[in-house]
Order: structure tokens, then C-alpha cells, then sequence
């Protein structure tokens, strides 16, 4: 019997599998999280490499691609399928690898249509992107300690590991650890892509990747990745509970010992209000003039009336229920009506809150301001210019934005939910301490009332919102602690691979 190595704070090879990675191709905060950590983990000394699908809307002419390997065999059950691999290495250093096949990736969106409507062989295109992952590592002769895994669209990567790669000489002692960036989408399609899959009929069972006779890609992760981590101590718990796990809670739950909650850090680089040159005017906490240039160019931007002593509510996000902006639609007008307040609004997504989010700014002239689409530099000015962020989530795996707002002095007004919880602290009238305001209720009633308490804050309390200002600017939002826990992570996945070597299958922590 092999000894039990002790991996201490070693340096590790990892590579992280991801669908989405900034600045290359981004439906989300996925994107986000997988340049920064990854940046993050190499300032700690690791080997970090990531892998992506090569997206048609990834602008590859500005890019310096070199060739990986071409053509790349990979294996899906009895066919081998072919593409490509190309690479890039990052303002970073961090090599970037980018897997191309035509057929899968070249489509209008990541994973849907303009309509919303998820391509029927996301299975197909994701499981190869997973399979093929892994195959890139063979290739180039990357051994990695882990495979980080992201979501579903990457879940399976850990099941191709235990059940095909379990002997190899390069991915034989590789363990995995899976994120769960958003429980809601779980990858749920036709069965009838399980051959293709290749991962055999006999893993389509309940315990391990079926659901309602449907193949679920993120349940296979959870049967297989050695360790599984949420992006907020708080979702970790709400994943466990009855209603929180979208179906999945039994599952988790037998991985409970598996299982565990890290909050994103944010790259403090990009997100600089000193620095940053997506913003007009850049500032410190120390001298927040540049700020108030920011509110107006904001304020300009949005064809908001410019007028400094009205407080702006900054909202940006993918227009979906998640997001609370049902609840939102339901309480604006009212907000608008009956507060000195101005609103600017950035995101997209269900057609109907699009139509209400469009039409608002007619009715509401210099107080409310619209733009529907993805913009990364409007993002950038709602941050800076804005006094207040808005998120009013029904549920919230961690959240970035209420994190930029707070780097950029912007006070987060939120609900009391995932990661929103964790990273928000409310705001405390009688010592005047807090990060920001928080709401339990997912109502609208609730959320108008906390707005006002805000605003209500922010008029008569002038000093004690300046400091705020000022402390939250000065919180160490970066991914330091966060990249620590994410190592901790890893050797206990090492340590639980190399237990299950052993033949100590059931081995619980
Ligand atoms: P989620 O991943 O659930 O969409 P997060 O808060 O974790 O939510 O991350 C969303 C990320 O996407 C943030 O960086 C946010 O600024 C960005 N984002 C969302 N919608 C837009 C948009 N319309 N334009 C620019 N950036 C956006």
C-alpha cells in the first residue's frame, strides 16, 4: 500500500474548466470568477491554467492564439470526435486554453438563442467540452493535482474522471472539486443523449445523474467531484434545506461532508475606482470628488436630471425572477412617485421586464433611466456614479455587484439572502456601523420601505453616510482569504482521492 502523501501548501497544479471567463466570453459572474481566482491562485504559487470553449463571440482577431494541439481526438463512448486546441497566454501569465469545434461553438449565444431558449444539445456540446478538457491535458502533458469544475456545463468533467480516466498516467491521481455558481440551472435534458455521453446506462440512475428520466449534468458533479464548494457560507446551508436545492438538497446533503461555502473575492485590479479607465473620473476614499464627476456623467448618461442632491439607485443584472426584478417592477412606481430618487437601469432578459424596463423612462422623465443589453462600460459608470446599488434577489448564490459597489463607495441595498447576507452587514442607526441595508421579505413592500430607510439615511444623515462611504471602500474584498480556503479545498479533495486509492471508498471526513 501507497503512503499517504501529506499535501501541505504545496504548489499545485490545477486546471479550471469553465464555460465563461472574462475578458473572452461572459453570460455572467462564472466569468468573473474564473479569470480572478485563477490570478488569485497563481499569485499563491500555483500552476493555473483554464480551459474554454472557443465561442464565436470570443473576438479571436485580437487575440494571440497559437496552437495547442490540431486536430485533438476525443473520445465520446465509442467515437472519436476531433477539434482543436488553441492557447494564449494572459496579461497574467496564466496560459488560457481555448477548445474549438465549430458545430458546438459557433452559435449566437453561450447557451441559448436571442429567444431564450436553450439549445436542445447543450449535453452534447458541454460534455465534449468537459471530455475534451481533460483529453487537452493528456495532449500537452499537464498533470494536474485538481480539476475545478464549474456548474453544469463543466459538471461532468468529474464523472469522465472517476469513471474513464481513473487509471491514467496523467489523470489518474487528479482529483476534482466542483462550484456551484448557480443550484438553479442544473443542465437538465433528453435522456437520449446519454450514449453519446458515453458515460454508460448504468450511471443513469437517480442517485448519480437522473432526474424525472432526464439526464441532469450538475447531479452528476455532485455524485463525482471529490469535493463540492457554493460561493457563499449561507447558499451552502440554503443548497441542504428542503426548498433551497431546486431538487438537489437530498443529494447534497449526502455530500455534506463534502460540501462547503466560500465567498468570491473580486479582482481588485479591475475593480479600482483609483485605476479604472472604463470610468470617467477615478477616485480614492480619501478624495471622492472624482465620484461626484461620476454621478454626473451618470446622471448625463441615463438622461437623468443633473442634480447632485438626488440620490441614484444603480441597477445591473440579468433581467429573471432570481434577480427579484418581479418584485422590483412591482415597487418603482411607487418609489418613483412618492421619493426624491432617480434610478439607472442596465441588464436584459425576460421580455416582459424588458418592455417594462424600456417604457420607464417615458413615464418617469429625468428620473428614471434605462439601457438594455449586456455593457461592460456602463456596468463600470453605474458603480462609480451611483449613491446606491440594488439588489433585491429572492435568492443569491454570492453576488459581485453588491462587492464593486462597495469598492467603488456605493451603498448596497439588498436582500438578506446568499452571499448578499454574508458580505452585506446592515446598517445600524444607533452606532452608525454597517456595510450597507439589508431586507428579509421577498415583497415589494419590504423592499420600498428599506429604500426609503436608505434614502432617509442618506438626507439626514450625511456624516454617518460619508463614513460608510469610506469604510466600505476600505474592505478587503480582494480574493486573498477566499483563494487560502479554495487551497484548503483542494488538499482535502487530494487527501480524499488518495484515501479512496486506498480502497477507503467510504471515507468521510
Ligand atoms: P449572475 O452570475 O447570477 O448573473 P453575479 O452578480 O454573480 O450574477 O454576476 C453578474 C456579473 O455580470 C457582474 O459582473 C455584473 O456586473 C455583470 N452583468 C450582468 N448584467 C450585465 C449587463 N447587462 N451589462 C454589463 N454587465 C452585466
Amino acid at each position: 500500500m501507497r503512503k499517504l502523501e501529506k499535501t501541505g501548501p504545496k504548489k499545485l497544479n490545477i486546471l479550471i474548466i469553465a464555460s465563461e471567463m472574462e475578458p473572452y466570453a461572459k453570460a455572467g459572474g462564472l466569468a468573473d470568477v474564473a479569470s480572478s481566482l485563477a490570478r488569485a491562485l497563481k499569485d499563491r504559487g500555483h500552476d493555473v491554467r483554464v480551459v474554454i470553449p472557443k465561442y464565436s463571440q470570443i473576438a479571436t482577431s485580437r487575440l494571440e492564439l497559437k496552437e495547442a494541439i490540431q486536430p485533438m481526438g476525443v473520445w465520446m463512448g465509442n467515437t472519436e470526435e476531433w477539434c482543436a486546441a488553441y492557447r494564449l497566454i494572459d496579461n497574467y501569465g496564466i496560459p488560457v486554453y481555448f477548445i474549438d469545434h465549430s458545430l458546438y461553438f459557433q452559435r449566437e449565444g453561450l447557451y441559448h438563442n436571442h429567444l431564450m431558449h436553450d439549445y436542445d444539445d447543450n449535453p452534447v456540446r458541454f460534455g465534449f467540452f468537459s471530455r475534451a478538457a481533460l483529453q487537452l491535458c493528456k495532449d500537452i502533458n499537464f498533470k494536474p493535482d485538481i480539476i475545478h469544475v464549474n456548474d453544469w456545463q463543466s459538471a461532468l468533467a468529474a464523472a469522465y474522471l472517476k469513471i474513464w480516466h481513473w487509471n491514467d498516467t496523467i489523470l489518474g491521481t487528479t482529483a476534482s472539486v466542483l462550484t456551484i455558481h448557480n443550484i438553479a440551472y442544473q443542465g437538465i435534458y433528453s435522456k437520449h443523449h446519454v450514449d453519446y455521453l458515453g458515460l454508460g446506462w448504468h450511471n443513469f440512475t437517480e442517485e448519480k445523474m437522473e432526474t424525472f428520466d432526464r439526464i441532469n449534468l450538475l447531479k452528476a458533479g455532485i455524485y463525482y467531484a471529490d469535493m463540492i464548494t457554493t460561493v457563499s457560507p449561507t447558499f451552502a446551508k440554503d443548497i441542504i434545506s428542503p426548498h433551497g436545492g431546486f431538487g438537489l438538497a437530498p443529494y447534497l446533503s449526502n455530500r455534506s461532508h463534502h460540501l462547503c461555502g466560500i465567498v468570491n473575492g473580486i479582482d481588485t485590479d479591475v475593480w479600482n475606482p483609483q485605476t479604472d479607465e472604463l470610468v470617467p473620473y477615478n477616485y480614492s476614499s480619501s478624495n471622492l470628488r472624482g465620484k461626484s464627476l461620476c454621478k454626473k456623467a451618470l446622471q448625463k448618461r441615463f438622461h437623468l436630471n443633473v442634480d447632485h442632491s438626488v440620490p441614484v439607485i444603480g441597477i445591473i443584472g440579468r433581467f429573471v425572477e432570481q434577480k427579484g426584478f418581479h418584485i422590483l417592477a412591482q415597487s418603482i412606481c411607487g418609489m418613483l412617485d412618492t421619493m426624491n430618487v432617480q434610478f439607472a437601469i442596465l441588464g436584459s432578459g425576460e421580455h416582459d421586464l424588458q418592455n417594462f424596463f424600456i417604457d420607464l423612462p417615458s413615464r418617469y422623465s429625468g428620473k428614471a433611466g434605462s439601457f438594455i443589453g449586456f455593457d461592460n462600460e456602463r456596468a463600470h459608470l453605474i458603480e462609480a456614479g451611483a449613491d446606491f446599488f440594488l439588489m433585491p434577489s429572492l435568492f443569491e448564490p454570492c453576488g459581485l455587484n453588491q462587492l464593486y459597489s462597495q469598492r467603488y463607495g456605493t451603498i448596497p441595498i439588498v436582500r438578506a439572502t446568499g452571499g448578499l447576507n454574508d458580505t452585506v452587514e446592515n446598517f445600524n442607526e444607533q452606532t452608525g456601523s454597517g456595510s450597507g441595508f439589508k431586507f428579509n421579505d421577498p415583497t415589494p413592500d419590504a423592499l420600498y420601505h428599506t429604500v426609503k430607510w436608505a434614502l432617509s439615511i442618506y438626507e439626514k444623515k450625511p456624516s454617518q453616510f460619508k463614513a460608510m462611504i469610506k469604510r466600505i471602500m476600505n474592505l478587503d474584498l480582494s480574493w486573498k482569504k477566499s483563494a487560502q480556503q479554495y487551497e484548503n479545498v483542494y488538499t482535502r479533495a487530494i487527501q480524499k482521492k488518495q484515501y479512496e486509492e486506498q480502497g477507503y471508498r467510504s471515507y468521510y471526513w
